[in-house]
């Protein structure tokens, strides 16, 4: 998006994108894939079909950043060196971070639309009934609200395949509230009742243990439970409190990639060590960071990078014709679509500040309150975003 946008809006053409994937993924449908309503094969599109024509893709891998000579070291392509440097390599996934994960991740009953979405819907279109555990982990992870949304769809399917009323939907998280934003929180708040959802707040997960079916957690200083049902199996080990699963959806840990989180660009987070609201890196100011990589105080999302990429285009381009950056602002914008049922959809769009900042093109489509489920804003989710994102932001359009 950066680089089509600096070519068409900026007419550049000097750009080259170290890149190393055939595909790229469209991965906020990964939830509607786990429930079962939209396409594995529609999520993915070839790599080469989203590379801007203009750029030089550099297929490879980037291993090393040596900003002082601004180069970047790759695996097969040696040293490559740069005036400017826009760093966007996302999140990997280090399982390793909670004991037992890797040995179960995506087998039998352990599911994750972050990685395989279709083992997801395969385990709750055959689950049979019993405890449904739904959990994170406590690193940040894109998309925070994503487990959220496969609990909502994974209830509703299972009113679908009538094993409800012999399930309970249990949500343990490290989190103090369903979602910070007051607005968004009330409707939320709404959904877990209309659902009797068990919420289990101040759960550090710190283990799995596949065998048995259970997951162990940390009590935090914020343990504090709601709904609590009573057929929920709960295990005890000293200060670790194990709940039993007969299904288990969670997020991977997430962490920089090595090549960024051990480089001098890395911030005390071990994230990319950029300014807040003008993405430029705070110690090399011809180094700019957008996406999921960046150490931002807001959620890692596309919606967020939406609205990070044309500040980053303008300051890089200021900064070529000027010597100085722009005057752009990124308040911390970011967006999470949670669907809550099959033709259900709230819309949580935030800031830095938690303020609830709902975009005014929504009344275009008739929704006066997106803090609301509503139908139509199911319709933005399945259809609309994915037009958006493919034949706009992509292509380096103003959206
Ligand atoms: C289940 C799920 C649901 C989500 N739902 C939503 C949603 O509803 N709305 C929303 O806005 N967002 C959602 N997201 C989040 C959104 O998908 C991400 O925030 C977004 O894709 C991040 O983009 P990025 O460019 O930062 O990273 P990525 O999309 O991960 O891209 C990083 C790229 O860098 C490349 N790369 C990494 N390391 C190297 C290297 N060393 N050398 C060369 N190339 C490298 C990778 O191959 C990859 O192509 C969801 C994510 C998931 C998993």
């Amino acid at each position: 998006m950066t680089a089509s946008q600096l070519i068409r809006q900026k007419k550049y053409s000097d750009i080259g994108i170290i890149e190393m994937a055939d595909k790229h993924y469209y991965q906020p449908a990964f939830t509607l894939v786990g429930a079962g309503t939209y396409s594995w094969d529609n999520t993915s599109r070839s790599m080469a079909s989203v590379m801007p024509r203009e750029a030089t893709w550099i297929k490879d891998k980037a291993v090393k950043l040596n900003p002082d000579n601004n180069t970047v070291v790759t695996e097969k392509s040696g040293e490559i060196s740069y005036d400017y440097l826009v760093l966007s390599a996302g999140v990997v996934y280090d399982k390793s971070l909670v004991p037992g994960l890797e040995e179960t991740w995506d087998k039998g009953v352990v599911c994750s639309n972050y990685t395989d979405p279709r083992h997801t819907w395969e385990v709750v279109k055959n689950f049979k009934g019993g405890t449904a555990l739904f959990t994170q982990p406590t690193t940040p992870i894109k998309c925070g609200g994503a487990p959220q949304k496969a609990l909502y769809m994974s209830e509703s399917a299972f009113q679908k395949s009538g094993v409800r009323a012999k399930t309970t939907l249990v949500f343990a998280t490290n989190g103090t509230v369903i979602f910070g934003i007051p607005e968004i929180k009330k409707t939320l708040m709404e959904v877990v009742d209309r659902k009797d959802i068990d919420l289990r707040f101040g759960h550090e997960l710190v283990k799995i243990d596949a065998g048995n079916q259970i997951a162990w957690y940390r009590m935090s200083e914020h343990e504090n439970n709601y709904n609590t049902k009573d057929g929920v199996e709960i295990e005890k080990d000293g200060e670790l409190t194990g709940i039993h699963f007969d299904m288990l959806h969670t997020a991977p840990p997430c962490a920089a990639p090595d090549f960024i989180r051990n480089s001098s660009l890395a911030s005390a987070n071990k994230w990319l060590d950029v300014d807040l609201h003008t993405l430029q890196h705070n110690h090399y100011p011809n180094v700019f960071g957008v996406g999921d990589v960046a150490d931002l105080p807001t959620a890692k999302t596309g919606a967020a990078i939406r609205k990070q990429v044309p500040i980053v285009v303008d300051n890089i381009d200021r900064l070529i014709r000027e010597n100085q950056i722009g005057t752009g602002y990124y308040n911390g914008y970011s967006s999470c679509p949670l669907v809550t049922d099959y033709g259900k959809m709230v819309m949580a769009e935030f800031d830095y500040d938690n303020n609830f900042t709902p975009d005014p093109m929504l009344k275009y489509m008739l929704i006066r309150d997106s803090s609301k489920e509503h139908w139509r804003l199911w319709i933005l989710k399945k259809y609309i975003l994915p037009y958006l994102y493919w034949n706009k932001m992509m292509k380096g359009k103003n959206v």
